[in-house]
């Protein structure tokens, strides 16, 4: 059975998030970020969320050997035979060697064998934490051969598919092509190029945080809401209960917006006696209306999700991507000569950001492909789950020096 597994992802910057398009002006910006082509809403490129999660998952792998090395050389090499082993590429490559002898240049037997140190080093991973029967995937076979350099881009696109990662320049091989970060990514071999496993959408501005005389409100629409499959319900205000119409939520949405060419708020008491709103230098008039907005994962977050909800404002789809433009984070920066250490005359720069706070939505798709590697989905999902914390401490985009592009992610089946 082939199919596509797919799974929601959300993100909630905790920093402002620039992605430049390099080199471009537009008014009064210098350094501009990736838009829609089409809505000119600011998004994060699905290539920026692979090329990361890329780089972040070898991290984990490579990290993980590390840590249970001594596990895995206790459970291969019994008699310590040699002590300047060190990591476990080098180490699982020299028994085999030892182990098959004349046969060691044969790939199928090779990979035999990794197959076979893989479930021991999983036994023994087991033992030594006491836990029952648990499949690791960063001991699927492939990972064993795996390094640093299937994070990255591959410098050796000329080595052969089935030698060049395993036993032939240890240290100098490029993308492996059989761990799970090159069957999720992908990867280009001489003789065997792979699209990989996992496709990854754009994660596009779902909630986006507006200061208003009110103090702090997140924008969306219907559009949007729509689109980002959120779970929206009327309450109604006397009997709390789900105000169910005849028409769809989205063309009720639509139609109230329509109506009175109004936002609507979620009443929060301190706002209850406006009747107007101001989200950067548009002023709007107000509707109240309780509504419910469910986002997966997010609605989890008891200390943050309860103040968004509090204070959502939907507005039309006409207006959503003007208002997201003229609220963007706008920084000005100077270009400091290093001779004189003073400000260069003319180097006053300024670049725009996605603001902290901004909630993002997108997807990521696994093809399960036929035959042995139709296991691999569920092994990628616990590699992708595993590596995400990394965007929490390293980031996404430019400038991440500066303060810039730290996202909380989720992963939602
Ligand atoms: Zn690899």
């Amino acid at each position: 059975m082939s199919g596509v597994k797919k799974l929601k992802v959300y993100a909630l910057s905790n920093d402002p998030i620039y992605i430049g398009t390099g080199g471009y002006t537009i008014g009064r910006v210098d350094n501009t970020i990736v838009r829609d082509t089409i809505t000119r809403i600011p998004k994060i490129p699905g290539s920026s969320l692979a090329g990361t999660w890329r780089y972040y998952m070898a991290l984990e792998l490579q990290g993980w050997l590390k840590k249970n090395f001594v596990d895995f050389k206790d459970a291969l090499d019994k008699n310590n035979t040699e002590d300047s082993w060190s990591d476990t590429k080098t180490l699982v490559n020299r028994i085999a060697d030892n182990e098959l002898g004349e046969e060691k240049v044969s790939f199928d037997k090779r990979k035999e064998k990794f197959m076979e140190y893989a479930v021991r080093m999983n036994e023994a991973i087991n033992s030594s934490s006491g836990d029952s029967i648990q499949n690791h995937w960063q001991l699927y076979w492939g990972n064993l051969i795996s390094s640093i350099k299937c994070a990255g881009q591959d410098d050796k696109p000329n080595d052969d598919h089935e030698r060049g990662g395993m036993f032939e320049k240890l240290d100098d091989t490029g993308h492996c092509g059989h761990c799970i970060i090159c069957k999720t990514f992908g990867f280009s071999k001489k003789n065997l190029s792979q699209q990989g496993i996992g496709f990854f959408s754009d994660l596009n501005i779902l909630l986006f945080p507006v200061y208003t005389r009110l103090g702090v409100k997140w924008i969306t629409s219907p559009g949007i809401l729509e689109d980002a499959e959120a779970e929206v319900k009327f309450i109604n205000r006397n009997t709390k209960a789900d105000e169910e119409g005849p028409e769809s939520i989205w063309e009720r949405l639509r139609n109230e917006l329509a109506k009175d060419n109004v936002i609507m708020i979620n009443g929060s008491t301190g706002d209850a006696s406006q009747n107007s709103i101001n989200l950067g230098w548009l002023n709007l008039n107000v509707k109240k209306q309780d509504v419910s907005v469910s986002i997966p994962s997010l609605t989890e977050e008891k200390d943050i999700w309860p103040h968004i909800h509090k204070n959502l404002v939907i507005v039309p789809d006409s207006l959503i991507s003007h208002i997201i433009n003229s609220n963007l984070e706008v920084r000005t920066s100077v270009s400091i000569d290093p001779l004189t250490g003073a400000a260069k005359s003319g180097a006053l720069f300024t670049s725009e950001a996605i603001p902290r706070g901004t909630v993002f939505y997108g997807d990521i798709r696994l093809a399960e492909r036929e035959g042995a590697e139709s296991v691999l989905t569920d092994d990628i999902e616990k590699a992708l789950e595993d590596s995400k914390r990394y965007y929490e401490s390293l980031g996404i985009g430019g400038m991440v020096t500066r303060g810039f592009g730290r996202l909380k992610v989720y992963l939602q089946k």
